[in-house]
């Protein structure tokens, strides 16, 4: 679903990426972690065509997304983006965050749209909360809402840059068990987070950065069962966070 070919990424002199390559399958969970400044949320928007890449080769369900010829918006339409702050219109009341975008971007009308964020809407809890405004929800509920519109717009994969590390740590369950369900529900989900529990609970594979590279990349049960085995920056930041 996603591969990403020798990529790497300069900011003017400074380069933030090294040669990454990965690839995630349909319906694979993939956790990405590693220290502040390693690269994380780069790596992350590449894969929607955020941030461009000068070297290498991504390819999302297909369609090669550094080939100049790719019609983004589209593409963009399909990769759902969950971020550290929720990014919801505040002037728009849940609804009309819910089906702006596929009213806009894939021209679908008021009633079909309606109709799938509400559900969606559904889907993470928040039915009764459909005519609020942001400022009127809490911030886990906000990420929820947040998390009901990428999936409004029918995703073939759900990239997440620490959706939960900006939240008060009562709010955090909330957000994890919407992603936990969408796991178990077959989604293709990157995810840079450090929670582990989300990710010994449902990632498949374990992906560990520093310094702009790829450092460690294997099944959750290697990452986490034989931390001995793993190189010795992933080892000390393991020490760390668990
Ligand atoms: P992470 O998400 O792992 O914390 P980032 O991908 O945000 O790391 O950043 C990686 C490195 O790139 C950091 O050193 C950061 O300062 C730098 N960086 C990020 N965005 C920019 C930018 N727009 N211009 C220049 N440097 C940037
Ligand atoms: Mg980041």
């Amino acid at each position: 679903m996603i591969d990403i070919r020798n990529v790497s990424k300069w900011y003017g002199a400074f380069q933030v990426l090294t040669d990454c390559t990965t690839s995630i399958a349909k319906g694979e969970v993939v956790v990405v972690c590693g220290p502040s400044g390693s690269g994380k949320s780069t790596l992350i928007k590449t894969v929607n065509a955020l941030e461009p890449v000068q070297q290498g080769e991504i390819i999302v369900d297909g369609v090669t997304i550094t080939d100049p010829k790719t019609n983004l918006p589209k593409l963009r339409s399909r990769v759902g983006m969950v971020f550290q702050h929720f990014e919801l219109f505040p002037h728009l009341s849940v609804t009309e965050n819910l089906t702006l975008a596929q009213i806009k971007v894939l021209g679908r009308g008021a009633d079909e749209a309606k109709e799938r964020g509400l559900k969606m809407l559904d889907r993470v809890g928040l039915s009764a909360h459909k005519d609020k405004f942001p400022g009127q929800l809490s911030g886990g509920q906000q990420q929820r809402v947040a998390i009901a519109r990428a999936l409004s717009m029918d995703p073939v994969v759900m990239l997440f840059d620490e959706p939960t590390s900006a939240l008060d740590p009562e709010m955090v369950g909330e957000v994890l068990d919407v992603m936990v369900q969408l796991a178990q529900d077959g989604m293709t989900m990157m995810c840079v987070t450090h929670e582990m529990g989300f990710a010994r609970k449902v990632s498949h594979r374990v992906i560990f950065m520093d310094g702009g590279r790829i450092v460690e990349d294997c099944a959750k049960e290697e990452f986490f069962g034989h931390p001995d085995r793993r190189a010795p920056r992933t080892q000390e930041f393991l020490s760390k966070i668990l």
